[in-house]
C-alpha cells in the first residue's frame, strides 16, 4: 500500500526532541498562548523576513481574522478562485462580504491574472489569491492590481509554505499571509493551528486581540472577538518543525521532477512558471481519462485523491450567489480531470516508478 502522505517517517525522525519537549510544555503548566507560542511567532516571522507573526487556532482562523481584522464589512466583495479548499470562500462569508470568483489559468490551476480586473467593482475591497498544491499565483500582477484600486491582499499560504517566486516566499507580498499547520500540510502540527505573517502593525495587533474574545488577555474587550488560539504543545512543535521544513520541501521537489520525467509524455503534469518554485504540497496531473487513472491505481494498492472534485461556485452553500454550472469552465474542467498522487518526504522513487508505471499502463 502506498499512502498520500507518511507521516509517520517523519515524526518517528524527530521523536526524541518532539517528547522531551512536550514533556517540558507539560510540566511548564502554561497551555495556550504562552513563551512557546511568541518563540514560535518571532521564527515564523523571522523566516519570512516580515515584522509580525500571529498564531492562531487554524488556517481557517488566519484567513478570517486576518479578513476580520481589516475594514471590510457586510456586501462589500472579495474576488478569490473558485477552484480551493472550501474554507477559503468560507472565510469571506464569515466577515459578511461577498465572494466574487475569478476563474482559473488552465496552465498553473490558480487565478487567472487576467480576468481580475473586469471583476472589480466600487464594493471591491480585497483579493484572496490561493497558492494552489504549493503553486505561487502571479503575485507581482496582483500586487499591481492592488495598488492600481486600493485592495487589500490576503494571500492564502495553507499550502505553500516555503513557496517562492525568483527567491521570495509566499506569504510576503499581500498584506498578510495565511498559514493552516494542520498535520497534512508542508509544516504540520499534532492537532490544528495556524498563523498570519504581516508587516502591518494595525492589522497584527487587531489579530491579537480577535483571536482572544477582542482582549489582549486583561479582561479589558475592545471588541467581540473569537476563539482561535494556538496552543503551547503545538508551537513548540512548529518550532521544531520549521527547521526541517526545508530540507522536506526539496524531498518533495526531487520526487515531483522523477514523476514529470516518467509521465510528461502521458498525462499533463504540474506546470511551474520561470523563477517560480512550489512547495509540491501536492503532485497533481490532469488527464481525461482520471476515474480510469484512480480505479487502476487503486487495484494497484496505490492512494490517491481528487483535490477537489467540486468548484466553490457549485457547492450548496453558495447557491444564494445565484452562480450556475458553466459560470467557471476552466475551474470546471480541471475538477473533472485532475488526480493528486502520493507525495511526501520519505517516498521512495521505486514507489514513484510503480506508480507511474500503473498510470503508463492503464492509459
Ligand atoms: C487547509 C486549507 C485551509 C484551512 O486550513 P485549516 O487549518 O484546516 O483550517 C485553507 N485554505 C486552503 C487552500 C487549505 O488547503
Amino acid at each position: 500500500m502506498i499512502p498520500m502522505l507518511d507521516l509517520k517517517k517523519e515524526f518517528l525522525d524527530i521523536e526524541e526532541e518532539v517528547i522531551s519537549t512536550v514533556i517540558e510544555v507539560l510540566k511548564g503548566t502554561k497551555y495556550v498562548l504562552g513563551p512557546h507560542v511568541e518563540a514560535f511567532e518571532k521564527q515564523l516571522a523571522q523566516y519570512h523576513g516580515l515584522s509580525y507573526g500571529a498564531g492562531v487556532g487554524s488556517g481557517t482562523g488566519a484567513l478570517f481574522l486576518s479578513l476580520a481584522s481589516l475594514p471590510i464589512s457586510k456586501g462589500d466583495e472579495i474576488i478569490t478562485t473558485p477552484f480551493t479548499f472550501f474554507a477559503t470562500v468560507e472565510s469571506i462569508l464569515y466577515v459578511g462580504a461577498k465572494p466574487v470568483f475569478v476563474d482559473i489559468d488552465t496552465k498553473t490551476l490558480n487565478i487567472d491574472i487576467g480576468l481580475i480586473e473586469q471583476k472589480i467593482t466600487k464594493k471591491t475591497k480585497a483579493i484572496l489569491p490561493v497558492h494552489l498544491f504549493g503553486l505561487p499565483c502571479d503575485m507581482k500582477r496582483i500586487m499591481e492590481l492592488a495598488k492600481k484600486y486600493n485592495l487589500y491582499v490576503v494571500e492564502d499560504c495553507a499550502q505553500s509554505f516555503g513557496s517562492l517566486i525568483n527567491g521570495r516566499l509566499t506569504g510576503t507580498f499581500g498584506d498578510a499571509g495565511c498559514f493552516s499547520f494542520y498535520p497534512s500540510k508542508n509544516l504540520g502540527c499534532y492537532g490544528d493551528g495556524g498563523a498570519v505573517v504581516t508587516n502591518n502593525q494595525q492589522m497584527y495587533e487587531n489579530i491579537l486581540a480577535l483571536r482572544n474574545h477582542g482582549s489582549r488577555g486583561n479582561y479589558i474587550h475592545s471588541v467581540i472577538g473569537f476563539n482561535s488560539r494556538l496552543d503551547e504543545i503545538q508551537a513548540a512543535i512548529l518550532s521544531i518543525k520549521l527547521n526541517k521544513v526545508e530540507r522536506n520541501n526539496a524531498m518533495r521537489r526531487k520526487s515531483a521532477a522523477l514523476y514529470t520525467s516518467l509521465l510528461s509524455s502521458t498525462v499533463m503534469c504540474p506546470n511551474i512558471p520561470e523563477g517560480y518554485t512550489s512547495n509540491y504540497h501536492q503532485y497533481t496531473i490532469r488527464s481525461a481519462h482520471r476515474d480510469k487513472i484512480k480505479e487502476a491505481l487503486h487495484k494497484a494498492n496505490i492512494s490517491s485523491v481528487v483535490y477537489y472534485p467540486v468548484p466553490m461556485h457549485l457547492q450548496k452553500p453558495i447557491e444564494q450567489f445565484g452562480f450556475k454550472k458553466g459560470d467557471f469552465p476552466v475551474a470546471e474542467t480541471a475538477a473533472a480531470q485532475v488526480l493528486s498522487l502520493p507525495v511526501y518526504p520519505g517516498l521512495s522513487n521505486e514507489d514513484i516508478e510503480r506508480i507511474a508505471e500503473v498510470i503508463k499502463k492503464c492509459l
